[in-house]
């Protein structure tokens, strides 16, 4: 019989992005043995967008206090009705201070980082690595990133100089503006401008497209933004960003699985970060406490979890059948319910009967003709 070999490390974390140092860091944090193995572990290019109140509650349960980014005290709905202001405060995680705070936190634990890719994890606790090397833990956790969708968010975004007044209000955040990139001619769904004021004074512009199947191509994005520029006499500066969120991926990873290897995108948006910043001390907490792979597995995709997010999966199905001026119906009467209602619908850890309601509140919302529309689409995606 041959032995186990001896664990040499508490918790093996498979990937680098914002799920994997956020547990890692935590683990590190509560005295536990943590290496974190990726291909690469430099600072994350991508902007990460979330709510003030998210980043908040990152910065304590994380970060001791420290600021983790930027705050837009105004964040901008624009609809067919005009402009609105959430009343809730948008924010943009600052990349390289959190990813270089999570490090220190890891390794001020006697944590490492291994470059490497894991190939497979074995019974949850080993983690077999392409050069041969396995790295033996009580725990592997999964954070290598969201398998393959047949839906998907897709945005294409250009830096101009700022500020731009007109298009993204002055220190603010442009949530979803729905009217600046209409074209009734253009076959792909809808698509909206999404915008916030950068550290260098530019503005990003992303021309989104919120859940499509198939996804809508980047050119097609580019193009549409590239329209918007022009009729505004806005020259674009840089590299864009490209943006491909898988919507409706599997959970597909092992051993303990957190952030998108987890499923944990929201169905219909594709935010994710500031729940995996927000689960990190979560299932460190667990991990101290002595849960293994299936433990940390339940706690992640709980039952009540799995039910939030297979009806916010339902709201992203109902969304792919609206045509533009469907779209811009449903958000504006999806934000004019109270705050409590729309932020319910926006977060994948709502109760599932909180979700229900607040679905149930935007069809009453809806005129007439809207609400048929979305019975319709829900009938079709309850038959997909
Ligand atoms: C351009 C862009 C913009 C986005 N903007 C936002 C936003 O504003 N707000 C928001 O909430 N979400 C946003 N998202 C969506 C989503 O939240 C991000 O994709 C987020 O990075 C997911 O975090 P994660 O840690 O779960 O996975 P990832 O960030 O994908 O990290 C996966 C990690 O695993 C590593 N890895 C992969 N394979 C292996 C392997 N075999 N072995 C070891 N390591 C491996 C990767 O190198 C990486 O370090 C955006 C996504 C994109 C692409």
């Amino acid at each position: 019989m041959t032995s186990q070999p001896r664990p040499r490390w508490d918790v093996v974390v498979a990937g680098s992005g914002p799920a994997g140092l956020a547990v890692a860091a935590a683990c590190a944090d509560r005295g536990l043995a943590t290496v974190v193995v990726a291909p690469a572990t430099g600072p994350w290019a991508h902007t990460y967008g979330m709510w003030a109140d998210e980043l908040a509650d990152a910065e304590v349960a994380l970060l001791g206090g420290a600021r983790a980014g930027v705050r837009y005290p105004t964040t901008l709905v624009r609809t067919g009705a005009g402009d609105h202001d959430l009343g809730r405060a948008y924010a943009r995680l600052d990349n390289g201070s959190v990813h270089a705070a999570l490090l220190d936190r890891l390794r001020a634990g006697g944590g490492e980082v291994v470059t490497g890719t894991v190939e497979q994890v074995l019974d949850g606790r080993t983690a077999a690595l392409a050069d041969g090397t396995r790295l033996h833990g009580t725990l592997v956790v999964d954070a290598r990133g969201g398998g393959p969708a047949t839906a998907q968010q897709r945005a294409w975004g250009e830096r101009v100089p700022g500020p731009v007044p007109d298009v993204v209000p002055e220190g603010g955040a442009l949530l979803m503006d729905w009217t600046a990139l209409r074209d009734p001619a253009d076959p792909q769904p809808p698509a909206f401008l999404y915008g916030m004021g950068l550290d260098d004074g530019t503005v990003l512009l992303e021309a989104t497209s919120l859940a499509a199947r198939p996804p809508v191509p980047l050119p097609a994005l580019r193009d549409r933004l590239h329209a918007h520029l022009a009729r505004h006499g806005l020259r674009s500066l840089g590299e864009p960003e490209k943006v491909a969120i898988p919507l409706d991926a599997t959970a597909a990873g092992t051993g303990a699985p957190v952030g998108a290897a987890a499923g944990l995108v929201h169905p219909a948006t594709g935010y994710s970060v500031a729940t995996s910043l927000r689960l990190g001390p979560v299932v460190a907490d667990a991990v101290v406490g002595g849960a293994g792979p299936a433990e940390v597995r339940s706690l992640v995709r709980s039952r009540r979890r799995r039910a939030t997010l297979a009806l916010l999966g339902l709201g992203r199905e109902v969304l792919l059948d609206l045509d533009e001026e469907q779209t811009d119906t449903f958000f504006r009467a999806f934000f004019t319910l109270p705050a409590r209602s729309w932020a319910t619908y926006l977060a994948v850890d709502s109760s599932p009967a909180a979700v229900a309601a607040t679905m149930l509140r935007v069809a009453a919302a809806l005129p007439a003709p809207g609400r048929r529309a979305l019975l319709t689409a829900v009938v079709r995606a309850l038959r997909r």
